[in-house]
């Protein structure tokens, strides 16, 4: 039963993810929802964008 198993992963991580964007204001670089700090260019300006 590989392919249920396969859908529970999706499924997990789909209901884990957050509809939030998060992007650097400075590079434009999608960073992890909750990140504080750019890991491209270290500001700390992160917007957030809801898609949801
Ligand atoms: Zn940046």
């Amino acid at each position: 039963m590989t392919l249920m198993l396969f859908i529970d992963t999706v499924r997990s991580y789909l209901s884990e993810t957050e509809p939030i964007v998060s992007e650097c204001r400075h590079c434009g670089t999608t960073v992890e929802s909750g990140t504080e700090e750019c890991p491209e260019c270290g500001q700390a300006e992160i917007a957030r964008y809801h898609i949801a």
